[in-house]
C-alpha cells in the first residue's frame, strides 16, 4: 500500500496544480466535470480512512466544491487542504497565498 504521507504530498501537488491551471471562466460543462472529478477522486483516494473523512467533509454544508472560476476553485482546494491540516494537528495555510504558492511563485 502507498505511504500515506508521500501519497498526500503528491496528491496535494496534483490537486493544487489543477486549480492553478483551471480556467478563469470555465464553461458550465467543465464545472460539472470538475465536481464529478472531485467526488470520484474522494471516493477512489487510495487511503481508505482519508477517503472516508474527505468524503464526509465534502458532504458537509458549505463544503461542496466551488468551481465557477480559478480563484474560487483554488480557494476551495486550500480550504479542503486546511480541513485535513486541522484534523492532523498541522498549521493552517493562509489561503490568501494559494496562488503565490501554486501558480505564480513566491515573490520575495
Ligand atoms: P502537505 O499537507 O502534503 O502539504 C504539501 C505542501 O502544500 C506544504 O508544504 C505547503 O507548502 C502546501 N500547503 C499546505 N497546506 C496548504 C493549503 N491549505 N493550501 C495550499 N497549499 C498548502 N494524511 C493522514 O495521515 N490522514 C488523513 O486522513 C489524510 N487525509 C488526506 C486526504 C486527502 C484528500 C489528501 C490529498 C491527503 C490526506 N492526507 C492524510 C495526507 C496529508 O494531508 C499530508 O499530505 C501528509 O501528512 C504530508 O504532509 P506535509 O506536512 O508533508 O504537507
Amino acid at each position: 500500500p502507498p505511504d500515506v504521507e508521500q501519497l498526500g504530498r503528491s496528491s496535494w501537488t496534483l490537486l493544487h496544480s489543477i486549480t492553478a491551471t483551471y480556467p478563469e471562466r470555465p464553461p458550465p460543462s467543465l464545472q460539472s466535470e470538475t465536481r464529478t472529478f472531485m467526488s470520484t477522486f474522494a471516493k477512489l483516494y487510495p487511503c481508505w480512512h482519508c477517503a472516508s473523512d474527505f468524503q464526509d467533509w465534502m458532504r458537509r454544508d458549505g463544503n461542496a466544491p466551488r468551481v465557477s472560476s480559478r480563484e474560487e476553485f483554488g480557494r476551495w482546494m486550500c480550504e479542503a487542504h486546511n480541513a485535513v491540516n486541522v484534523k492532523l494537528g498541522k498549521k493552517e495555510f493562509d489561503c490568501g497565498k494559494w496562488e503565490e504558492r501554486w501558480r505564480t511563485g513566491w515573490k520575495d
